[in-house]
């Protein structure tokens, strides 16, 4: 954070420096867009074809193959959800969240690409539907389904309050992949990443840019949307915050399933396309 107070005084011309207007980093603009015309014809007609409950305060992987649907669903109450997705053929391709976000921006929604670490940089899933579209941004600068939170984990937890907590998001999605890929708890953590905060309802403070969260404006019923761009492996936990209004890490906050729905495209939707390729880039770094 910075200074109450600055240790050092500004320069004479501090005021114009600032003024200095601001650019977009990466103007998604030069991306390839996504086929938004198919995947909402593919979803027009989705058939679906597997589902798993996520308990909560817990976590469960889904498989989705390129080319399907999943949908996240909010049931029985509001519930936020935190997302890792891999390449189901190499766990070492991952979901980006820094980048999605210094491409997309701090929250996404319907358009938007989730993206997969270097050296691969793909698109992973294309966000085709998003039921809390309406919300924008609050009078505090919040939205929802953010790629700047990391993860509710036991590590940060423990330093905080000094209380060891074990169904932090961080630990539920531990637990789900190793069950999942039959690997040893701390291999399984290893592949766990940055997440995609699902319908969770964050921000930044505009005085101090700190980190905040609100009580989600899910309600169940609501969903978001995915296109799957490669074969992915995902993960979703059930966030120990339940709508994040309150505490997390702890048992204090009540919680809710959610609902993790995959669909098949709708019939002949999909012909002539393909999953997603490898990142152009030459390679070789200079070398
Ligand atoms: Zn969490």
């Amino acid at each position: 954070m910075k200074l109450d107070t600055p240790e050092t005084a500004p320069p004479l011309d501090a005021q114009e420096r600032r003024e200095v207007r601001p650019i977009i980093c990466y103007p998604p603009d030069a991306l390839a867009p996504p086929q938004m015309d198919r995947y909402r014809a593919a979803a027009k007609g989705m058939i679906k074809r597997d589902e798993v409950l996520v308990q909560p305060r817990d976590a469960a992987c889904f498989s989705v193959k390129a080319g399907q649907i999943f949908r996240i669903v909010s049931v029985d109450g509001p519930q936020v959800g935190d997302l890792n997705l891999w390449n189901a053929n190499d766990l070492t391709e991952r979901f980006y969240s820094g980048k999605t976000r210094a491409l997309h921006g701090t929250h996404v929604s319907t358009g938007d690409r989730l993206w997969t670490s270097f050296p691969h940089m793909r698109p992973m899933a294309t966000i085709i539907g998003d039921s809390l579209d309406w919300y924008g941004f609050d009078e505090f600068g919040g939205s929802v389904h953010d790629v700047i939170g990391t993860r509710c984990d036991p590590y940060t937890g423990r330093l905080l309050s000094g209380n060891d907590y074990h169904y932090c998001c961080h630990s539920n999605l531990t637990r789900a992949l190793a069950a999942e890929t039959g690997l040893p708890l701390n291999e399984a953590e290893a592949h766990v990443h940055d997440v995609l905060n699902v319908f969770m309802c964050t921000g930044f403070t505009r005085d101090t840019g700190q980190y905040f969260m609100k009580a989600s404006p899910v309600r169940p019923g609501d969903h978001l949307d995915f296109m799957a761009e490669i074969d992915i492996l995902g993960g979703l936990s059930a966030c120990p915050g339940g709508d994040c209004g309150g505490e997390h890490s702890s048992d204090v906050a009540p919680c809710y399933p959610l609902l993790v729905e995959v669909f098949d495209p709708a019939p002949g939707s999909m012909d002539g396309w393909h999953p997603s390729t490898g990142n152009p880039y030459i390679g070789g770094h200079g070398t």
